[in-house]
């Protein structure tokens, strides 16, 4: 089932709101199988709000609009589409009983302004909303419905969890839609499209998106209109086909965070894990840190920024002289130091080049070296990432922990 949703606020389309309640209903609705077909943001004018709920009902014949329920000026939501729909306002003195109530519990005092908050356009169904003044509103009328739902983030989750989601997944009848979210990382998107092409066909009548971020490119399967039993198995079957195809760069799905995935693996292994990092100052072991239970795995490691430091790991200055700090040799030497140093069996080095300044033809902005060490000795990765300080820095990081997952998972025996 489609429906069109209309939010109503000149701050969202000023940006000073966010309008989070589109995401919200996005999903809520996704979940008993409704799809949102389009959504629009209209300031508070009346014009504005009328041309787009009208607009909308001729489309779908079923509008959610939130916002502008409220009890001041700019508040008008309400007037305008009881008169687009050609339905008289009804003073309810339930309503009207349940704000006085209300005020009266807070030791606040009701205006006059508040009033209006008790009118409903003829026929309506209205929707309490225990957690503010303004109830939702359910409006059937010739032209369609339109369901209104306050603008306030809060009151708006209430009534959709407790009033707009039961009665539409009523209507639905037990058909969802439903996403899966496969993480890879380490691999272009142009690059991720080539390798999955070979099977995009095959994932009919599923959708799949590819989402582009920092930490690599999430892939969003979504089975649409679905029955609830048949959506999970067709997305677990399409995100197979699809880890078979990059199965290197797969590392989860949903929430899962690459440095909890390489945790794991040292852990399984049985491996102490230790770093040494230059351009991404800390970000490592701070994405390693912020694992639950990290301890089991991780010893810690040095944040060799400086040159000094880099010697005072272990880093002979002949290297560093002849080759720079940003260099294949340096890092081996870091990996390697920090390995017998710190008494770890493996070891993420990372030495780069994160800018604005400090590029040059051979080395530019965005060069990063990987070091990784273990028992059977060391392997270096080189990478240019693109982007701004934060940008490099952020992209370093996540491939420092791809690179030591990947050797990790290669290491068949205790190390
Ligand atoms: P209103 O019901 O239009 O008076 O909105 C009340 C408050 O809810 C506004 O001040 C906004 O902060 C917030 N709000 C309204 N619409 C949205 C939206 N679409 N997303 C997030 N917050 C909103
Ligand atoms: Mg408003």
């Amino acid at each position: 089932m489609d429906l069109e949703l209309v939010t109503i606020g000149t701050e969202l389309l000023l940006g000073f709101t966010i309008d989070t309640n589109s995401a919200f209903l996005g999903q809520a609705l996704g979940e008993i199988g409704v799809r949102i077909a389009r959504r629009t943001s209209v300031p508070d004018e009346p014009a504005a709000v009328a041309a787009a709920v009208r607009e909308a009902l001729s489309r779908t014949r079923l509008v959610i609009t939130t916002g502008g329920l409220g009890p001041t000026k700019d508040d008008l939501s309400k007037n305008v589409v009881a008169e687009l729909l050609g339905l008289p306002l009804e003073f309810h003195p339930e309503i009207w009983e349940a704000i006085t109530a209300r005020f009266a519990r807070m030791g606040r005092k009701l205006s006059e302004r508040n009033r209006c908050q008790a009118e409903v356009p003829r026929g309506a169904l209205v929707l309490p909303n225990p957690r503010g003044t303004a109830p939702g509103l359910w409006i059937g009328a010739e032209a369609g419905e339109v369901i209104m739902l306050p603008g306030v983030p809060g009151e708006m989750r209430g009534l959709v969890r407790q009033e707009v989601v039961p009665r539409l997944g009523q209507r639905v009848g037990g058909r969802v839609v439903r996403s899966l979210l496969l993480r890879t990382t380490a691999i272009a998107e142009s690059t991720l499209a080539e390798r999955l092409e070979p099977v995009e066909d095959s994932l009919a009548p599923l959708t799949l998106a590819y989402l582009p971020g920092l930490e690599g490119v999430d892939l969003r399967l979504t089975a649409w209109d679905a029955k609830r039993e048949e959506a999970a198995s067709q997305l677990e079957g399409a995100a197979e086909r699809l880890r078979e195809r990059v199965p290197e760069h797969v590392y989860g799905q949903g929430e899962t965070d690459l440095a909890e995935v390489l945790l794991a693996e040292y852990r399984r292994k049985g491996m102490r894990l230790a770093v040494a990092e230059s351009c991404t100052g800390g970000m490592l072991g701070a994405r390693i840190t912020a694992i639950p239970g990290s301890s089991e795995v991780f010893v810690g490691g040095l944040i060799a920024y400086h040159d000094d430091l880099k010697q005072a790991l272990g880093v002979p200055a002949r290297i560093l002289e002849e080759h720079g700090a940003v260099s294949e040799e340096a890092v081996r030497e870091m990996a390697l130091a920090a390995r017998d140093r710190f008494t770890a069996s493996a070891v993420l080095a990372v030495t780069g080049i994160a800018g604005p300044g400090g590029g040059s033809p051979e080395k530019p902005v965005g060069l990063v070296w990987f070091g990784l060490a273990d028992g059977q000795g060391c392997e270096t990765r080189r990478m240019v990432f693109p982007g701004s300080r934060h940008e490099i820095r952020t992209r370093a990081a996540q491939y420092a922990l791809w690179s030591g997952w990947r050797r990790a998972q290669s290491a068949a025996t205790r190390l």
